[in-house]
């Protein structure tokens, strides 16, 4: 009896070996260099396609992102990830565009901004190209909210138009999990201390960490009160979120420059960021987007 449950525990253990070291191997790939078109020859894209047809497209943005973060943020995370998940998985990645919808941050200087279908367009004619090359999985990594509606089109537009397959792997992914809460602070979106850990990862050198200051909020009456309602009527979230991050144009007083005194939409202290939290909030994305790959190059070998 004894010597019997000794083999049984022995084959559970293998077992549970096994599956560890198969759920390793999936999740520590080698990493290796990321492959990045513009550093490519034509004969490394050639011969890169007679092993895959997978392209990893980043979307960002040059907008304003405070007085400490550069206006390239929003382009480094999505290169930044995207290179990450390249070096991981072996998928090529093509930048094509570092401008984005950001119209309503132009209040502040050195903003750039395409509207929504101008960026479709561009993302729409670059993957026409790609796909005469034979490239036919399109994943598109987006890492600013202002493109959101962009990316759903063109990811729609490929999808009903041609040949190729487009999903979204960034910020829009279907498998995207949430962030890790940050105690004490309720509302983080734009250049707080999510972003500012992020780039003191990913860009340590251009972030000037003495400049990071807690903004003034400057909220119109109108969403206050949407906000003092929206505790007892959630539904309403949908309506304040719907006012800010619009164009001044619109007069909602819903524009970056009326919202925020210095650019930054958080309602936490961006010195709390870390290094260290912006490496668990990489991994996290990265993790989830090498995770999908590796299951869709088996799932259509
Ligand atoms: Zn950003």
């Amino acid at each position: 009896m004894v010597k019997s449950s000794h083999s049984i525990e022995k084959r559970i253990l293998s077992i549970i070996l096994m599956a560890l070291f198969s759920g390793c191997f999936i999740f520590a790939q080698k990493e290796g260099k990321p492959l990045v078109l513009q550093e490519m020859t034509w004969t490394d894209v050639r011969d890169y396609l007679k092993t895959s047809d997978m392209v990893i497209i980043p979307i960002g943005a040059t907008e304003q992102h405070g007085p400490h973060l550069p206006l390239g943020t929003d382009y480094y995370e999505a290169m930044g990830m995207s290179k990450k998940i390249s070096a991981r998985t072996g998928v090529v990645v093509a930048p094509v565009i570092l401008a984005g919808y950001s119209v309503y941050h132009s209040g502040f200087h050195g903003t750039l901004s395409l509207k929504p279908e101008t960026l479709e367009q561009v993302l729409f004619e670059t993957a026409e190209m790609l796909i005469k090359y034979g490239f036919r999985r399109f994943m598109f990594f987006n890492y600013h909210g202002g493109n959101r509606v962009a990316e759903s089109k063109v990811i729609h537009r490929i999808n009903h138009t041609t040949e190729a397959v487009a999903v979204a792997i960034g910020i829009g992914a279907p498998f995207k999990r949430s962030e890790e809460k940050i105690e004490g602070v309720l509302d983080d979106q734009h250049a707080g201390i999510y972003e500012t850990s992020i780039m003191l990862y990913l860009k340590p050198e251009l972030v000037k960490m003495e400049r990071a200051k807690k903004p003034e909020f400057n909220l119109t009456p109108r969403m206050r009160e949407l906000y003092m309602l929206s505790e007892e009527n959630p539904g309403l979230m949908a309506v304040l979120n719907s006012l800010k991050g619009v164009p001044v144009e619109t007069k909602k007083g819903g524009a970056s420059h009326e919202i925020s005194s210095n650019g930054i939409w958080s309602s936490g202290d961006p010195k709390r960021a870390t290094k260290e939290r912006g490496e668990r909030i990489v991994k996290n994305m990265v993790d989830g987007a090498v995770k999908f790959i590796e299951v869709w190059k088996k799932a259509e070998k």
